[in-house]
């Protein structure tokens, strides 16, 4: 395959009873057909589908969906007909890119998929029970429909396996290290990747590795990243995404003798097994813990409303950022082009990044209020917030982790061509 005729990419991002895709023309650098698959195995199963052909129109078709090669299925069949429609003589899909959470130590980069990478991501099960077993059920069921179709593997935690033992290690005996791999992985490598790669472009660097950065992705799940020379050399999220910020469900970091404390207090903490403490940390803690919702639009209305509980949760989300902030900022020796704010809260929330960037006069980094407020009405992939005082670059990069994938899915095939 030439890069002339590298055209069309699928990018499959599999959950456990999901399917989201895109398929980009990376000639054009357009998005051609995007949708999901949504309640695999269950009742109400449907995939909702949006082309350019018919003009992004929502295509709901409601069947029963047992498993993902089924969701593949249908879906194959629509970009097929989308193919035959605009009379196309070639495959509707040039190769495929997939999200997968966890690359272990094994992946650097983005990787062709073949049986050794897949037993790979088969070992890395334990330290992502949750996500890796879905994305191999979505390589399986692609190589089914798409035979022959180069596949890539995408990491999230591909990008920080640039960051340092010193950065990387617990201080925990080494053993643990040695026999189950206990370190920190990091994730979200792909948005911290994309958006630092739209802040190099725009500040007209000749590559990526020309840029200092803290990249901050805030959506569900969120982290921070110091990038030094265009690579990763720490990030918040740990040995798996519980740690560091706090996030719409997930406590972030919190003193790790609190497991034994709760356990050791079953009558007041209701907590009888580690998995009982691993649910709440997971899933009932963060934003939601602390007001009852883990949306932060709702968590802004209930401040404004004056609830105490909401304001202390918008104070202390901020300052988790802050406290990274200044980490990183000593990390990369004060040497930063830009802080990079990113996903659902960091591209809309102005009075969070004002909040998390308040008062930093002293290290160059000057908020221009006005700016900020405007952000989101503003065009164009960069926005700048920061005042003319201001030594830092302040930005607002919408994330685009499948543009990223489908970019990377193009670089690993077009360097099989001899
Ligand atoms: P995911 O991690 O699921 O991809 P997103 O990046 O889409 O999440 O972020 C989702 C979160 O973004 C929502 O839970 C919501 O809290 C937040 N969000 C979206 N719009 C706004 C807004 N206007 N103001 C504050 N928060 C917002």
């Amino acid at each position: 395959m030439t890069p002339s005729n590298m055209m069309k990419i699928l990018v499959i991002n599999t959950g456990s009873s999901s399917i989201k895709y895109q398929l980009f023309d990376m000639t054009a650098h357009t998005v051609l057909a995007h949708g999901l698959v949504e309640r695999i195995g269950e009742a109400g199963s449907r995939l909702t589908h949006y082309d350019q052909k018919h003009n992004n129109a929502e295509r709901i078709i409601e069947t029963a969906i047992p498993n993902h090669e089924r969701g593949l299925s249908e879906l194959v069949q629509l970009l097929q007909e989308d193919a035959r429609d605009g009379d196309e003589e070639e495959s509707p899909v040039q190769a495929i890119g997939h999200r997968v959470v966890h690359g272990g130590e094994a992946f650097h980069e983005p990787t062709l998929i073949g049986e050794k990478v897949i037993q790979a991501i088969e070992e890395y099960i334990p330290l992502a029970p949750l996500h890796n077993p879905p994305n191999l059920i979505g390589i399986r069921a692609a190589a089914t429909h798409f035979p022959g179709i180069p596949q890539v593997a995408v990491f999230d935690t591909a990008f920080h396996q640039s960051i340092p033992a010193h950065a990387y290690r617990y201080a925990i005996p080494k053993e643990y290290y040695e026999s189950l791999k206990i370190r920190r992985y990091g994730f979200h490598g792909t948005s911290h990747q994309y958006v630092a790669r739209q802040a190099a472009n725009f500040l007209k660097k000749k590559s990526l590795s020309e840029l200092n950065a803290i990249t901050i992705h805030l959506g569900n799940g969120c982290s921070m990243t110091a990038i030094q020379n265009g690579k990763s050399i720490d990030t918040s999220m740990g040995m798996t995404p519980l740690e560091g910020l706090i996030m719409g469900t997930r406590c972030g970091d919190v003193d790790p003798a609190l497991h034994g404390y709760l356990l050791a207090n079953q009558d007041q903490s209701h907590m009888k097994s580690i998995q009982d403490v691993d649910k709440v940390l997971n899933k009932e803690s963060g934003l939601k813990g602390l007001t009852g919702t883990n949306d932060m639009r709702d968590v802004f209305r209930l401040r404004d409303e004056g609830n105490e509980d909401a304001a202390l949760a918008v104070e202390m989300y901020a300052y988790r950022i802050k406290k990274y902030i200044g980490a990183y900022f000593a990390a990369l020796g004060g040497k930063l082009d830009a802080i990079i704010f990113t996903a659902g809260v960091g591209e809309n929330a102005a009075p969070l990044r004002e909040l998390a960037l308040a008062n930093l006069e002293p290290f160059g980094i000057v908020v221009d209020a006005d700016k900020n407020n405007s952000a989101r009405k503003m065009e164009g992939p960069v926005v700048e917030f920061q005042a003319a005082s201001s030594k830092i670059n302040l930005f607002v990069i919408p994330t685009n982790e499948e543009l990223e994938i489908a970019t990377q899915t193009v670089q690993v095939v077009n360097s099989l061509t001899p």
